[in-house]
């Protein structure tokens, strides 16, 4: 819909602009198609943060492991994750880890460079590395990783270095950020902190 209405702001505005300055219809339509390219990109970012939500409380509920989910995508989903430190057990089993490891086996390469990765939250140092080391080009995260610390998550999870990494990250907000936050108030006292 905010395409549609993009759309007709370019025809609105290059009928007042018509025959005056052909420069302004210009102007005109590579702001409307700016602002198509940034709707479908946020609808899309939506759509697989979501997902990642929805695996985050998929980890609490059957007991697999903390509420932390990560989708690998290229023009579809590849796979779809989430935590599992409870179920071997094994610490390193993060979402983002398990992701990146089942779509390196499902697609039978060790980089991902065509590849998006969405997370639920902000990946720990652990996991960033990880993100880092499989060449994945676009990171999106919802929640901060001090809202899994307030619920009692070790407060290092919250220093990944990004700074220094050609990664395109990304931290959504809007209504989805607010739903990935609620992951965590949602799951507290649901799973073992181990
Ligand atoms: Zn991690």
């Amino acid at each position: 819909m905010t395409c549609i209405f993009s759309v007709s702001w370019i025809v609105t505005l290059s009928l007042i602009y018509n025959g005056s300055k052909n420069s302004c219809i210009l102007i005109t339509i590579r702001w409307c198609y700016f602002l198509c390219f940034t709707s479908a990109l946020q609808d899309r970012d939506n759509k697989f943060l979501t997902k990642s939500v929805e695996e985050a409380y998929k980890a609490v509920e059957c007991g697999d492991g903390h509420p932390f989910g990560a989708v690998v995508r290229n023009d579809a989903v590849v796979v779809s994750c989430h935590n599992t430190v409870l179920r071997n057990p094994n610490l390193t089993a993060h979402a983002e880890i398990n992701a990146i490891s089942e779509a390196c086996q499902k697609l039978n390469q060790n980089y991902l460079a065509d590849y998006e990765i969405y997370a639920c939250c902000e990946p720990c140092p652990m996991s960033l590395v990880a993100i880092q080391l499989s060449k994945i080009k676009r990171l999106v995260y919802g929640a901060k990783a001090e809202a899994a610390v307030a619920i009692g998550f070790d407060p290092s999870i919250a220093d990944a270095p990004n700074q220094k990494s050609e990664l395109e990250i990304k931290k959504a907000d809007g209504a989805v950020a607010v739903t990935a936050e609620q992951v965590f108030e949602n799951a507290r006292g649901k799973f073992l902190m181990s």
